[in-house]
């Protein structure tokens, strides 16, 4: 090998000089002690150019694919600032950055790393959100870890093309760490990457009419589409596309079964017959929660390659039947673990949060519908930071809205096991203590991104900055902002010299009255539910000031109850909590969290104009701004006491059909942030005015 280096008498072949970049690149990073398995006198007799980072500039689609509205920018484009930053900064601090530390399954011996321990999703999981946290936080220490996964998976790929732990060939775990490697390229522009990718994509070609996409592989096919839309996009490799074809060919019809919505139940374990051992069968794959989350996004991906309207409006009509049947006030639907009804009682899974954001994400880009950034901000703001502790070391399986218990039982789970809203290491299934760390980040990364017409779009609301080419021209966008406790947002735009281009603001469809300046000139009022668009020639320091009023409201749910809700935040009756350790797990521990007080209020509003009877407080916005012990905004409203209205078990019984009258004083209540509140209601009666 070393005389082939220092001669040059024959080529090298093309993997193993790929194999030499990426150790170069590796040292070029810092990581010097990764690239140590090659000598490194060899790797400074290299006289390859050095790979170059990432672009920071969105990469479109590539003919004949159909065009986005907008397009990602890529990872590090974005970066969180203010509360935002915090945030991750607290689940780096927690779980998400020590998880390997505690947890054998993604520990040292995991198959991902090479050794004999876990080696389907669990690796892969992990790193979907470990990599885009380490390098939203330019996080030396978590950019190791991740990387030692990345070195193992990239430099062991089978003489096939075939990636992963030789342990098991499920194509599942893999169309997840295709999404790892496509963030970090990303983020790094690691040169081995899109060689590794193209190889796995041939062989896949190659092996799927003989082993077939099969359970969750065949439910999840679409995020794997993702993927090779992705590469294609980058490298125009034709096979790709006759791979998106044999993916949509033998992965599973979310669209059609969405045209003709059967499951518009409850569904129990007797009817998906888990108890005869189905679960891996069609009926329970397409009732499982997780699954639904990530086949949102179906329709709208596969439009690329189709080219149908219809199929880009599938995530709306997804969504559609999702709510109708089974939606929630915090915005997710119900899956504890199979699809649950409209009760908010019933929970959802973490990993449907995530996947469900990640969902709304491409959603947007793809589609443009601005009904898809609400909803995110409405996940993002509430059902995420809801189901974790304040500081990220510990999560539930399933939330519910109406929350007044977490503690060990049976009930109201569909399918779920006992511990399913306790909050921990793991409760009742690994999955989620894997895959959440992908919520803020992604969130994070797709504040903005590039329209079609080369225009930036604000696609979420949150603090954060941005570095990316637009029109060939380097753009630094900064916004400062307390939302969404706060409904004013500064934007300044800052580009490398005076460009001309299209800013396009969404308009959530909660925000009549909104208004827009540009260096302090008022613009035309925005239609809520648009994007609204101002197109001018930006310079250096133009400000753009955003403001949304943020009047209280209701929505209306299950047996005609309702939610409070202020611009994305819902609010909830935050009930006592009493905190108890069920048993230590490594630097974490498992809680049961018992209420303190009584919590079955029924509001008095006038429904027609609820914001008359909601007075409103604001405290500072502190760095831990979904804590309990900060909340930043209280909402207060008068409630009368409902003695029916109990809990068995642990969980709150059904609410009655409103409205419902009360003989119990009238008092006054505070509501907080949906997250803030572990223990809540969230949905409630209403009284008879
Ligand atoms: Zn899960």
């Amino acid at each position: 090998m070393q005389s082939v280096l220092y001669t040059g008498s024959r080529p090298l072949s093309s993997r193993f000089q790929i194999s030499l970049k990426r150790r170069r690149f590796l040292k070029q990073l810092g990581f010097a002690g990764l690239a140590s398995s090659f000598p490194s006198r060899l790797l400074s007799a290299l006289a390859e150019t050095a790979s170059t980072p990432s672009s920071q500039s969105a990469v479109k689609n590539r003919a004949p694919l159909a065009h986005s509205a907008f397009y990602p920018l890529p990872l590090g484009a974005v970066r969180p600032t203010g509360w935002l930053r915090a945030q991750l900064q607290i689940q780096a601090d927690g779980l998400g950055g020590h998880l390997d530390e505690t947890w054998p399954d993604v520990g040292p011996n995991s198959g991902w790393l090479g050794g004999s321990g876990e080696s389907w999703e669990r690796g892969p999981y992990f790193l979907d959100g470990l990599v885009p946290l380490a390098y939203l936080l330019d996080d030396a220490r978590l950019k190791a870890k991740a990387q030692r996964y990345l070195d193992w998976t990239l430099n062991n790929q089978a003489s096939n093309g075939m990636l992963g732990p030789r342990s098991n060939d499920d194509w599942w775990p893999r169309m997840v760490m295709l999404k790892v490697l496509t963030q970090y390229h990303e983020a790094t522009g690691d040169p081995g990457v899109i060689p590794a990718m193209q190889r796995y994509f041939e062989y896949q070609l190659a092996s799927l009419p003989t082993r077939p996409l099969r359970d969750w592989g065949k439910f999840r096919w679409q995020d794997q589409a993702l993927s090779v839309l992705w590469l294609y996009n980058r490298n125009g490799n034709a096979k790709l596309l006759d791979l998106l074809n044999v993916l949509h060919s033998q992965g599973y019809d979310w669209l059609s079964e969405f045209a003709n919505f059967p499951y518009k139940e409850r569904i129990t374990a007797e009817r998906i017959k888990l108890n005869e051992g189905e679960g891996l069968k069609d009926l329970a794959l397409a009732t499982h929660g997780v699954n639904n989350g990530q086949a949102i996004k179906t329709g709208p991906v596969w439009s690329l390659v189709s080219g149908a309207n219809s199929d880009r409006a599938g995530a709306a009509r997804m969504i559609e039947q999702l709510d109708r049947y089974h939606g929630l006030p915090n915005g997710m639907f119900s899956c504890d673990e199979h699809l649950a009804g409209l009760n908010p009682s019933q929970g959802s899974e973490l990993c449907t949060v995530v996947e469900f954001m990640f969902s709304l994400e491409q959603s947007l880009a793809i589609t443009g519908d601005p009904a898809f950034g609400d909803r995110l901000e409405r996940l993002a703001f509430n059902a995420l930071p809801g189901t974790l502790t304040d500081d990220m070391w510990a999560h539930q399986y399933d939330q519910e809205p109406n929350q007044v218990e977490c503690s060990l039982h049976r009930d109201p789970w569909t399918t779920n096991g006992p511990e399913s809203n306790l909050f921990g290491l793991d409760p009742n299934f690994g999955c989620c203590a894997a895959n959440f760390h992908q919520g803020w980040p992604k969130f994070a990364a797709s504040l903005w991104m590039l329209s079609h017409d080369d225009g930036l779009v604000a696609a979420a609301y949150a603090p954060c900055e941005v570095h990316t080419i637009v029109r060939n021209t380097p753009v630094h966008v900064v916004e400062e902002t307390y939302y969404p406790f706060r409904g004013t947002i500064r934007i300044r735009v800052n580009p490398a010299s005076p460009l001309a281009f299209p800013l396009l603001l969404r308009i959530p469809a909660w925000a009549a009255g909104a208004g827009i300046k540009v260096n302090g000139v008022s613009q035309p009022a925005p239609s809520p539910a648009t994007f609204a668009r101002i197109d001018r020639t930006w310079k250096a320091g133009d400000r753009v000031d955003v403001e949304f009023p943020l009047i209280p409201r209701v929505s209306k749910w299950f047996h005609d109850s309702v939610a409070v809700e202020r611009g994305p935040l819902v609010f909830s009756y935050g009930i006592g909590e009493d905190w108890v350790k069920l048993r230590d797990r490594g630097l974490t521990a498992d809680w049961q969290v018992f209420p303190t007080a009584q919590w079955n209020f029924a509001l008095a509003l006038n429904l027609a104009s609820p914001s008359d009877d909601i007075t409103v407080t604001e405290t500072e916005v502190s760095g831990r701004p979904f804590s309990s012990k900060d909340a930043p905004v209280k909402l207060h409203v008068k409630a009368r006491k409902l003695p029916a209205w109990l809990a068995e078990n642990g969980v709150a019984n059904p609410l009655p059909q409103s409205p419902v009258t009360s003989d119990q004083p009238e008092e006054t209540i505070s509501l907080i942030p949906y997250a803030a509140a572990k223990l809540r209601v969230t949905a409630f009666p209403t009284l008879k005015t």
